[in-house]
């Protein structure tokens, strides 16, 4: 844009906005590319277009959810309930936990930020895995805090290392079970050693976004873990099994002093009415989730051997996407736009070899498979020739 020229003289500087100097530096958190967008691009229709860059359950909403939201619309007038009462208490009964203890966000991010807005400030530092959601480098840069993050180990998280490297300025811990965008699983006792390991005053906030996605066999009970370590929150999601990820609705799980101090930082009215009840609907509708399961169960199991079919390094998923080596990266994921799909580049995790595909509906995933062979030989015919 070209500045208005001033009568004379040279237009004075910009006085410089006082921007903290570590929000500042922080790289914004880059989204999966919106299907509108791509449409857009590429002058085509919206509903060519597969997405499979966000990790969004592919069914559509719930029915039960659905109309929740349908009754609840006619109530947007007033203000949300700030407490969400109603959705506390069915969360409550299926926990078998005090009401007090759940806290209820915009989203499980807003959970996540909730603990850091509580607990990080400069001065403390915060543990988290490499290769693990960008949220917790976002939320630690954001405070001021010193991040400490701890090698992977086979792409998962090395619990041992991260005990070891908590230090006495260290107030929080991430840790995400399975990992986003890995797909690692940590096992019921090397989680258990983990939280008896961490010191009582470390809060560890386990991330259980795709807890709803783990087989039978690697299920265990992280309730009863909150019941017995006071530092322990953890946080779920309505976004991915439970297919509401447009209505921002997540939960923590904490004993009441922990969740005290989250209350304290939370947003007033943070969670709309529409969501909430959505969310109520959507945690009582068992069979959606059900059915959600076995179909991601299905959808990794045919992704990740149609990718080791075609020679590609696959890291075993356990929640609803895999990560895939692929080279080329981001030219990889160009030639996949220009096809009409929409995978997730992960080279701002320090993985530039690497895409991550989120398992959706089987007619998607296969619209992926067709065109992903000639998508990699256009990449590796453009890295040759360069
Ligand atoms: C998707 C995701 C979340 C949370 O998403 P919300 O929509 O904010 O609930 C949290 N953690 C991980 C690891 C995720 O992948």
């Amino acid at each position: 844009m070209i500045a208005p020229s001033t009568a004379g003289g040279a237009p004075a500087a910009a006085p410089a906005l006082p921007g903290l100097p570590y929000v500042q530096a922080i790289s914004p958190y880059q989204p999966g590319k919106p299907i509108e967008e791509l449409a857009r691009e590429l002058g085509i229709p919206v509903d060519t277009i597969v997405k499979l860059a966000s990790n969004e359950n592919p069914a559509g909403i719930p029915a039960s959810a659905r109309a929740a939201m349908l009754a609840a619309v006619a109530d947007v007038n007033r203000y949300p309930d700030g407490s969400a009462y109603a959705l506390k208490e069915v969360l409550a009964q299926r926990l078998a936990v005090p009401a007090d203890w759940i806290t209820i966000g915009n989203g499980s991010n807003d959970i996540l930020e909730m603990a850091a807005a509580a607990l990080l400030a400069p001065g403390r530092s915060c543990v988290y895995a490499q290769y693990s959601f960008g949220a917790y480098a976002l939320a630690t840069q954001s405070r001021g805090a010193r991040a400490i993050v701890v090698d992977a180990i086979d792409y998962g998280h090395d619990l041992p290392a991260m005990a070891q490297a908590i230090a006495a300025d260290t107030r929080l811990v991430y840790v995400a079970n399975p990992n986003n965008p890995t797909g690692t699983v940590l096992g019921a006792r090397a989680l258990e050693a983990f939280l008896e390991a961490v010191p009582a005053d470390v809060v560890v906030v386990l991330d259980e976004a795709y807890n709803e996605y783990l087989p039978p066999e690697l299920r265990y009970d992280a309730i009863a873990w909150v019941r017995r370590f006071p530092n322990l929150l953890v946080s779920r999601t309505f976004s991915k099994a439970y297919g509401l990820a447009g209505l921002r609705v997540g939960y923590g799980v904490a004993q009441a002093e922990l969740g005290g101090l989250l209350n304290r930082v939370r947003l007033p009215f943070n969670v709309t009415s529409v969501a909430q009840a959505a969310a109520a609907a959507a945690l009582q509708d068992a069979a959606y989730v059900q059915k959600s399961f076995e179909d991601n169960r299905a959808g990794l199991q045919a992704l990740s051997a149609a990718l080791t079919e075609l020679g590609l390094q696959v890291i075993p998923s356990f929640a609803n996407f895999i990560l895939f080596r692929v080279g080329p990266a981001a030219r990889v994921y160009q030639e996949l736009l220009a096809r009409g799909v929409i995978v997730r580049p992960v080279a701002g995790y320090g993985l530039p070899e690497w895409l991550r595909v989120s398992v959706g509906l089987p007619q998607e995933n296969a619209r992926f498979l067709a065109v992903l062979p000639a998508a990699l030989a256009a990449a590796r015919a453009i890295a040759a020739a360069a």
